[in-house]
């Protein structure tokens, strides 16, 4: 065990005895003897229960207890009499995560800080995984950049504040020149190496605020929030560039390089999001069709 108990009591006996038993049980244990005490050695010190009495000298308990809930992962068993104020309803409602009566017997402590610290590692197992699953719903398996979906929610996001700001909004369509080609003699599995590959040199030329997704098969797109459509074709040739000095080995000793078409468009004010995706397409297509490995831009 490794947790680290805080006890806030202004009597030192309680604290003293409950401090002796909670380390002979294998607990790091801290002790105060006011609210005050105990929120400046929490300045300092990681803790990961608190155990407080409900009269303090200077605060009373649930209010610190508020307090706690409110500014740090910490959970909190209050310690109240019988004849105390306060009822167990009223005390968890305040966020504790238990209540005992006085006088304490420390073996009963013992089972309720238990049972607190097993509840709080399975709720961190539960937001850990949580975030997990929230990852994965937004991310392409094979490239992990963002997927479609994501792609359309961030894409809304970006008109709206464009829209209510009047800022520029840029968005960056690419494809992979003849990759059916690149498939059919390399096989797939070669194909979604140069996927990968191409995900994470997008992903290299990206400023921190823009975003790449995986539109489909080999097809890419990249919002670039604040931005005209000037600076966006600097994006689009910075990655151009970088993509046609990679080198991929599909067989030994045959090098093999890759060009990509982009096609580069600027947001209209209070224009359909369709039809902004659809200009950057037709961008990305007037590149296919002039020759490919080359960047068009389409403002109108
Ligand atoms: P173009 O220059 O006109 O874009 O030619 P292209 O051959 O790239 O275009 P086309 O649309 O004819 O073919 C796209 C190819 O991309 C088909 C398929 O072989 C490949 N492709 C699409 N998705 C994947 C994928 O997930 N993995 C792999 N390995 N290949 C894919
Ligand atoms: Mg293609
Ligand atoms: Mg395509």
């Amino acid at each position: 065990m490794n947790e680290n108990i805080l006890i806030v009591d202004a009597d030192a006996d309680i604290r003293d005895s409950m401090k002796a038993f909670l380390e002979k049980s294998g607990y790091h244990a801290l002790i105060s003897s006011s609210a005050e005490e105990a929120l400046q050695l929490l300045k300092t010190t990681q803790v990961h229960v608190v155990i407080t009495n409900a009269a303090l000298p200077d605060q009373n308990g649930l209010e610190l207890t508020d307090l706690l809930k409110q500014n740090y992962d910490i959970d909190v068993i209050v310690m109240t009499g019988y004849s105390g104020n306060y009822s167990y309803e009223e005390v968890i409602n305040k966020g504790a995560s238990d209540l005992v009566f006085k006088p304490v017997r420390f073996e009963e402590l013992s089972l309720r800080l238990k049972r607190v610290i097993k509840e709080r590692q399975l709720n961190k197992e539960r937001v850990q995984m949580l975030g997990k699953l929230e990852k994965l719903a937004i991310t392409d398996g094979l490239t992990k950049l963002y997927n479609l979906r994501h792609f359309y929610n961030q894409l809304e996001i970006e008109i709206d504040r464009c829209n209510r700001y009047s800022h520029s909004l840029a968005l960056l369509l690419l494809d992979i020149d003849h990759f059916k080609i690149f498939n059919d003699t390399y096989g797939h599995l070669e194909g979604d190496k140069v996927l990968v590959r191409l995900g994470q040199i997008i992903k290299s030329c990206l400023r921190t605020m823009d975003s790449a997704y995986r539109y489909g098969g080999e097809e890419f797109t990249i919002i670039l929030p604040e931005t005209t459509g000037e600076e966006a074709n600097n994006v689009a040739n910075r990655l151009k560039t970088a993509v046609e000095l990679e080198c991929f080995l599909p067989e030994p000793g045959k090098i093999y390089t890759i060009t990509i078409s982009i096609g580069v468009t600027q947001f209209h004010n209070d224009e359909e999001v369709s039809e902004f995706i659809l200009r950057a397409d037709k961008a990305m297509y007037k590149s296919k069709a002039t020759g490919r490995n080359r960047i068009s831009s389409l403002y109108a």
